[in-house]
């Protein structure tokens, strides 16, 4: 799955090589693209076709472009293959292209939804108030969003009755954190996935956002060296940013830290990787 970062990157790209252009024409290559758009793929390409694109926003890993016209937004699923492609207008179709959008300028490129498993898609839906596409309104802020409320976090992890990886993986309380990041996050922190979040004190707190913000930021860094190619391109793999794991995917690797072997454990039909010394397991109730 692409993580914040990941999406971000493509967010980007979109705002640097589609927003402001016009759209000419829509053609939706596999109706599982769309079949989030409940009006069907003929709707979508009709209400879309000659509409400017605004510039292209993200909440977590959620993806839209407003379409200011008629106060709704183009919404980018990724799933788990999901790419949104600028692609010139004459180069091959790609052999998972699901949905292309040609634009009404002489620019050259198009876009270009690709998605070899075909979890993803786009679809149109009108915005709240807010400006937010419905179906999000119910996400939360990330926490790389200036407008994230850390004390409200806070209070809230204390309020819920669960444990810290479950609360960072809880759309509802903070979005765009993703098993590896969380991992990392958990990892530089010294805290076990299972810690009850209950008894966080203020600091610990403060600390464990700190570290999520800087994961996500380098992961961004060096995720953002790439693009300045025509290519927005997200694929579900974090391999750029591989190099610099301290915890996930490193089983029976020396901790970064202190040298322990680290290990994997199942959790949640995922795998949670910590430094055993490190990172203690909270003790039974
Ligand atoms: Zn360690």
């Amino acid at each position: 799955m692409p993580e914040l970062p990941e999406v971000e990157v493509v967010r980007r790209g979109l705002e640097r090589w589609v927003s402001g252009r016009t759209v000419d024409t829509v053609d939706v290559l596999h109706p599982r693209a769309v079949r989030r758009h409940l009006a069907g793929g003929p709707d979508f390409a009709a209400r879309l076709t000659g509409l400017r694109l605004g510039t292209a926003m993200r909440r977590g890993k959620y993806l839209w472009i407003p379409l200011d016209e008629i106060s709704a937004s183009l919404l980018g699923h990724l799933g788990m293959s999901g790419q949104l492609l600028v692609q010139p207008s004459d180069a091959p179709d790609e052999k998972h292209l699901r949905v292309r959008v040609r634009f009404a300028d002489d620019l050259g490129t198009e876009l270009r939804f690709v998605d070899q498993r075909t979890f993803g898609g786009l679809s149109l839906h009108d915005n709240t108030p807010e400006g937010l596409p419905d179906v999000i309104a119910h996400i939360a802020r990330d926490p790389l969003d200036p407008a994230f409320d850390d004390a409200a976090f806070h209070t809230a992890l204390r309020l819920r009755r669960t444990t810290v990886k479950r609360a960072l993986l809880d759309q509802s309380l903070i979005s765009g954190v993703g098993n590896i990041y969380a991992d990392e996050a958990l990892w530089r922190s010294r805290l076990h996935y299972e810690r009850p979040t209950a008894a966080f004190t203020r600091p610990r707190t403060a600390e464990l956002l700190g570290h999520v913000r800087d994961v996500m930021s380098e992961a961004l860094d060096q995720g953002g060296t790439s693009f300045d190619s025509l290519y927005v391109n997200v694929n579900g793999e974090s391999g750029y940013f591989d190099r610099s794991l301290d915890a996930y995917g490193r089983e029976d690797q020396p901790c970064h830290r202190c040298g322990t072997p680290m290990r994997r454990r199942p959790w949640m039909n995922r795998s949670s990787y910590y430094c055993p010394r490190c990172q203690r397991p909270p003790r039974p109730a």
